[in-house]
């Protein structure tokens, strides 16, 4: 995979609605391949909804979803699948399901209706999964007697399996408890760094955007607000602007400029 050019997605004159109402309107958007960009935006901007149109798991949209160049909707399901998975948000569990075996379920695109595909290849890329996102030692765990931040990794670790080369994940982070949080940023930093996944993420948290992601795009009245670096485009005034919050920013023993809000802005949104 070294010599391979990493694969550009993009979005071409992207509108959605959803009955009737405009949810994202004429999107034109490119992600950096092998970069991390972090999408950020109020409750309900539409990214969530970005998010699926981009994975084609929403397909009615207009305009166009691009890899490399290439209509989406012209690629077959597995053939995106192999280079493309996401984590939305809310996944559930099905009962019963040991971690390993729902990390097989990443292994979907490479089989067939009637073929097992390679049996010694999936194990190898569900053993490289569970290695990558610390759950070895629970493969024969059920998925419901995690924890949080456990069962989090271990859908992570499902979209490994399917070894894809673009990463999207929907608010990763959310409901677990600091530590936790960093656990999985730092995984999806290592994903970035070593096997040079692009990873396209909706944060919630802005300083774990401004920490953990290289390019920053924001989602508000139904377009992109700003696409940028986290130090353009994450600022006092931003935060103003965008989540009508008053905010002060110092810079702390990493050297990281950290965004501390205080209030809620005066003023209109
Ligand atoms: P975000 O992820 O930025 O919070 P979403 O993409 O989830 O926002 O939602 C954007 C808007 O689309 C919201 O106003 C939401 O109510 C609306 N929406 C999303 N899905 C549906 C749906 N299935 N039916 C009706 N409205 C929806
Ligand atoms: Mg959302």
């Amino acid at each position: 995979m070294d010599n391979v050019k990493p694969a550009v997605l993009a979005a071409k004159n992207l509108t959605v609605k959803i009955e009737e109402k405009t949810i994202l309107a004429h999107v034109n958007i490119s992600f950096t391949p092998a970069r991390r960009t972090a999408i950020i935006g109020p409750n309900g901007a539409g990214k969530s909804t970005l998010l699926k149109v981009l994975a084609g798991l929403n397909h009615r949209y207009e305009g166009k979803v691009l890899l490399d160049g290439e209509d989406t909707r012209k690629l077959g399901r597995k053939s995106f699948a192999r280079r493309l998975a996401i984590l939305p948000q809310g996944l559930t569990v099905p009962a019963d399901v040991t971690v390993s075996e729902l990390v097989d379920y990443g292994r979907f695109p490479y089989r067939g209706i009637l073929t097992a595909g390679d049996p010694k290849r999936d194990r190898e890329a569900v053993e490289q999964a569970l290695t990558k996102t610390h759950l070895k030692s629970y493969a024969s765990q059920r998925v419901m007697t995690l924890s949080g931040g456990e069962r989090q990794r271990a859908f992570i670790a499902m979209a490994l399996a399917q070894e894809p080369e673009i990463l999207l994940l929907d608010e990763p982070t959310t409901y677990l408890d600091i530590g936790h949080q960093l656990e999985v940023m730092n995984i999806i930093e290592e994903l970035n760094r070593n096997e040079s996944m692009t990873i396209i993420m909706v944060l919630h948290d802005i300083n774990h955007a401004l920490q953990y992601s290289d390019e920053i795009v924001v989602i508000k009245d139904h377009g992109i607000y700003r696409h940028g670096t986290p130090e353009e485009i994450l600022t006092v005034d931003l935060l103003a602007k965008v989540f009508g919050v008053e905010a002060d920013v110092f810079v702390n023993s990493n050297g990281i400029r950290v965004l501390s809000p205080i209030s809620l802005a005066e003023g209109e949104v």
